[in-house]
């Protein structure tokens, strides 16, 4: 059998495996790699087009999605099945997003509760999840056709202030589109990685990173000590970007005509927005843009451009201060500035940003591909090419607990950054249940008998109550120096037990080696043998929920119910008996399909006699 070589300290698998580097923008997405050859940082575009891909999806009257500029041409036209700027949406409820109701030219919905928002397209209804997962796809198969290989393996940039619910859902929606996201990282971390910031360093430095894209500026202060990145304070405006500029060059040029009015035509107003894009960009390189539009003649200089400009730029800058301020520094202790996003070409910023941290800022990598050429080289370091830096140390192998059925539940991630901290919440499977076995595991096989575990210990002193009823929420926290402390602790009554454990400790590399190997050998058994226990748990709580059930109720059930319960009980223990999950299910949704009538019935009743109780 081959060998394959593993790089411990990533716990990664060291083929020539592609893993892409992607920058999913609010206004534009694009993917990067690290040239095969050249080994440089490299944004992937098809033969003279271009590497971004406008962040816009566009549904036809079938549901048909379409991506990018072409999607783009509908934004004004067909605002309502034009979807832009989705990545405000991410891990939003409505109530988030409703004071910037106004700036969604498409429906949210908002169904009065704290769930997360979706959107309405037609008929049809679509999570920010979603969305993200078309333009994560449509960059895949560009990936995929320029690469002329399969691109399954990616690392994805989210704002440094990003919440846990938002990168889970940035998370989710690599998922959704096929890709394994093998790590989540902040965009002014890619962008300093871009500029070699943080690779192979040791010391400290303080890096100011201003970002102004098309609809939002960040500007993230990061310290990065012993190529660790520490974000220090963030501060921006999730309302303001080069679409500002746009749409006040487009004023400008209404003043100028006698109607004075935007035109009541969309795709005319939409024709001006992308002239006035096109005029700011030209004014990057050159003094005077001219253009005739709707018969109008029209002119921008770079003095007037400026002017446009200014309060927009004041505004940023009040940005940079507070961020300083936060970070309790003055602009002499930042070492570096990084320029990032396409509005950043503009001169006039450049030399404004430059002026107020009183230095030169970087410039020489393309502001809009910067984030995701930075986030290609923390692929690259992932995939184990990259074998002089260590950036970040990471956890080898998967950290979980067992769960029912001998099922491995994961709490870290293998690969995850340390320190690290993950909790979740467990309840008991016994009513009156006063102990629970915590056993802690390190592996990627579904089955805890396949991995190998850690430690173990009770929570013991529960109080008394009824099965399901407890909360015992379970922490892992992994400290700087990779000790594992698992703590457990029932809120309810306080109950609390914790232990520490070391668990890269007394495992070989190859050990290691043979964990993962094993883990990718084995990976379809594992999910069918998961998808088998699981079947078989729901199967078994079914029946003995349902026992229980007609124990207590049976005078309220016909004998035509009586009998056929006990048909559907005895047909689900059969198959309870024998490894077939389609069957443990299709017997498991019988026995509900029979049981759930009576049972609404009675609870119906129930509800009705405490209501007659209640007296007002
Ligand atoms: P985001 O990070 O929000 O997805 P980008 O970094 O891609 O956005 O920036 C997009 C913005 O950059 C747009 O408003 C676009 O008009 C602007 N932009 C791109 N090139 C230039 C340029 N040469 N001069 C001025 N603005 C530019
Ligand atoms: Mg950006």
């Amino acid at each position: 059998m081959p060998k394959i070589p593993i790089n411990i300290a990533t716990g990664s698998l060291q083929q020539p495996e592609i893993i892409v580097g992607i920058d999913l923008g609010t206004t534009n997405s694009l993917v990067a790699i690290i040239h095969p050859e050249s080994k440089q940082p490299t944004a992937l575009k098809e033969h003279n087009s271009a590497s971004l891909v406008p962040s816009v999806v566009h549904f036809d009257a079938q549901g048909q999605a379409t991506v990018g500029e072409a999607a783009r041409n509908f934004l004004l036209t067909e605002p309502q099945n034009t979807i832009f700027s989705a990545k405000r949406l991410m891990g939003k409820t409505y109530a988030d997003v409703q004071a910037q109701s106004g700036f969604f030219t498409y429906k949210i919905i908002d169904d009065q509760t704290d769930s997360l928002v979706k959107v309405q397209v037609g008929s049809r209804f679509y999570s920010p999840i979603e969305l993200s997962s078309y333009i994560l796809k449509e960059l895949k198969t560009r990936a995929e056709h320029i690469l002329k290989t399969p691109v399954t393996k990616a690392v994805i940039t989210v704002p440094a202030y990003f919440n846990d619910a938002q990168r889970q859902a940035t998370r989710d929606a690599g998922r959704l589109a096929g890709l394994d996201v093998l790590r989540i990282i902040n965009e002014p971390t890619a962008a300093s990685l871009a500029y070699g910031l943080g690779l192979n360093q040791a010391g400290e430095q303080t890096i100011a990173v201003y970002d102004l894209g098309g609809g939002t500026f960040d500007i993230s202060i990061l310290k990065i000590t012993d190529g660790i990145f520490e974000v220090l304070s963030t501060n921006g405006n999730t309302y303001l970007g080069g679409d500002d500029v746009d749409r006040a060059i487009v004023n400008h040029w209404l003043n100028q005509t006698e109607s004075q009015d935007l035109p009541e035509n969309k795709a005319l107003l939409q024709t001006y927005r992308l002239e006035a894009e096109r005029a700011k960009k030209h004014l990057s390189t050159h003094s005077v843009f001219e253009t005739a539009l709707d018969g109008q003649h029209h002119t921008l200089t770079s003095e007037q451009l400026g002017s446009i400009v200014q309060p927009l730029l004041n505004q940023t800058l009040d940005c940079c201060r507070q961020a300083l301020a936060d970070a309790k520094l003055n602009v002499a202790q930042i070492d570096e500035v990084i320029m990032v996003g396409g509005s950043t070409r503009m001169p006039i910023i450049k030399t404004a940003v430059g002026q107020f941290f009183g230095k030169p800022v970087h410039d020489g990598v393309n502001p809009d591909e910067v984030v995701a050429l930075g986030a290609a080289i923390q692929a690259d370091i992932l995939a184990g090419n990259n074998r002089q830096v260590l950036l970040l140390d990471v956890t080898p192998l998967s950290l979980g607990l067992e769960t029912m059925g001998g099922l491995m539940d994961v709490l870290i991630p293998r690969n995850s950054k340390i320190p690290s901290r993950a909790s979740r919440q467990y309840t008991t499977q016994k009513d009156g249940q006063s102990g629970m076995r915590i056993s802690v595991y390190q592996g990627e096989r579904d089955l805890v008998e396949h991995n190998r575990k850690l430690a173990e210990f009770n929570l013991t002193g529960i109080p008394g109550m009824p099965a399901g009823f407890p909360k015992v929420e379970v922490a892992f926290l992994i400290n700087a120096d990779g000790i594992l402390q698992v703590s457990a602790k029932e809120l309810r009554s306080g109950v609390s037990q914790s232990i520490d454990v070391q668990p890269q400790y007394g495992l070989t590399d190859a050990e290691v080696e043979r964990l993962l190997l094993e883990s990718l050998t084995h990976a379809e058994d594992d999910i069918a043998t998961r998808a088998l226990i699981e079947a078989r748990t729901e199967g078994q709580q079914l029946l003995s929920t349902t026992e229980k059930f007609v124990g207590k109720n049976a005078a309220l059930l016909t004998p035509q119910e009586l009998t056929d319960t006990a048909m559907a009980m005895q047909a689900l223990q059969l198959a309870l008996t024998m490894t077939d999950k389609n069957l443990i299910q299709e017997k498991t949704e019988a026995l509900n399909e029979v049981s759930r009538p009576y049972a609404e019935r009675v609870m119906d009743q129930a509800i009705g006699q405490t209501m007659k109780g209640t007296k007002i």
